[in-house]
């Protein structure tokens, strides 16, 4: 069995919302779990339902073997970092980062010995006299996470730690719980609705979405092999482009363009999908210049441009194909002129289709 059991977990409030709807996961030990989906999907809940602090309507929740439905906070051993950082503001960081050890009557040698340890691994030694508000919003979290990991328990929960600190400190401090987690190697369960954060910090992301789990892979396996267009939506930025249109003869037709598109799509889907809708994706990043890359292989396509914006490290261009809105990532050297013509090309192991009705992954050939 493994470490963290979620079987077909259910969460239906006391007002009858169904916020959670048969949430399967097995977590193993030392891995670094992101539940990530846009506000409201229910990743909060199903944290509070781990914590202890939500009641799990249906289903049965195993730490380590043991069924922990009706196990209270302190009983399941877990430290849960906050969104708000939860600092006691009249104790200095020290006692902050004590303060549980003390109501666990730890001798104080032993707590000196686990503060300065902790302290040390945050960068936080120099400040252990302030207290919280003489510190900015960074140390502050980093006070947070210390509170948690000095309890050296084996599960580590965190909703959205990072929410209250601005873009440049959310990328250090990412960096830094990872490697706090690689240091630890405790189990961590961390809610975001960040992709980014998600992408760059799970061993597995749980795509969520109005209660349902989409998906559970890598970070790889959602953005090479998402299972639906959700998936495929949410996790990369700028997001997948999707074009919607139909099969026939073996070509998707969408406006006045035709695709052969028997180069990604098997004979057997194929005959499947013959005078059905699907939705056609690809990745703003996927794509090629005829002028400078090889793109045979691929399609080549004629857009419009509509708006560029450099970025430094690249271009996102609007563009235009046949009254269908996509963005586009070139390098900066090669960005067109607004209102000129801008041919591209996608290779085929880069196209992914969609079941328009299901909106679900059709297999391709790659
Ligand atoms: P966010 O990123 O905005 O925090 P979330 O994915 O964490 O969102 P939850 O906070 O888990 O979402 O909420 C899931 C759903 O449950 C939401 O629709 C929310 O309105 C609803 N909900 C949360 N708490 C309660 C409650 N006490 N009673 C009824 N419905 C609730």
């Amino acid at each position: 069995m493994s470490y963290l059991v979620l079987k077909d977990i259910n969460k239906i409030y006391p007002n009858g919302f169904h916020a959670v709807h048969n949430f399967n996961l097995e977590i193993e030990k030392g891995e670094f779990i992101v539940f990530v989906g846009p506000s409201g999907c229910g990743k909060s809940t199903t944290l509070r339902m781990i914590a202890g602090l939500e009641d799990i309507s249906k289903g049965e929740f195993y730490i380590d073997g043991v069924l922990c439905n009706d196990k209270g906070p302190r009983e399941r051993k877990i430290a849960m970092v906050f969104q708000s950082y939860a600092l006691y503001p009249h104790m200095s960081v020290y006692e902050n980062l004590a303060f549980s050890l003390t109501l666990q009557g730890v001798d104080e040698d032993v707590i000196e010995e686990r503060v300065y340890a902790t302290a040390k691994i945050l960068g936080l030694t120099e400040y252990l006299d302030r207290k919280p508000r003489q510190l900015s919003g960074g140390q502050r979290q980093r006070v947070a996470v210390g509170r948690a990991i000095i309890r050296k328990v084996g599960v580590f929960l965190m909703d959205e730690p990072l929410s209250n600190l601005d873009a440049k400190q959310r990328v250090t401090m990412r960096s830094e719980i990872t490697q706090i987690h690689r240091e630890t190697g405790a189990t961590t369960i961390y809610v975001t609705h960040d992709q980014t954060e998600a992408m760059t910090m799970a061993d597995r992301i749980v795509v969520m979405k109005e209660g349902y789990i989409q998906q559970v892979g890598t970070p790889y396996e959602l953005y090479f092999e998402p299972v639906n267009m959700f998936v495929a939506g949410f996790i990369g930025e700028p997001p997948m482009n999707f074009i919607s249109g139909v099969i026939q003869d073996a070509k998707f037709i969408f406006g006045e363009t035709v695709i052969d598109i028997a180069h990604v799509l098997g004979d057997e889907e194929l005959q499947k999908y013959e005078g059905k809708e699907v939705v056609f994706g690809f990745r703003p990043e996927a794509i090629k210049l005829p002028n400078i890359d090889n793109v045979e292989n691929s399609y080549v396509i004629d857009s419009m441009v509509e708006l560029t914006e450099l970025l430094g490290d690249n271009t996102n261009v609007y563009a235009d194909i046949d009254g269908i809105k996509t963005i586009l990532k070139i390098d900066p050297h090669f960005t067109p002129e607004i209102d000129t013509n801008f041919t591209f090309a996608i290779p085929y192991s880069s196209v992914y289709l969609f079941d328009k009705e299901t909106e679900e992954v059709i297999k391709t050939k790659k």
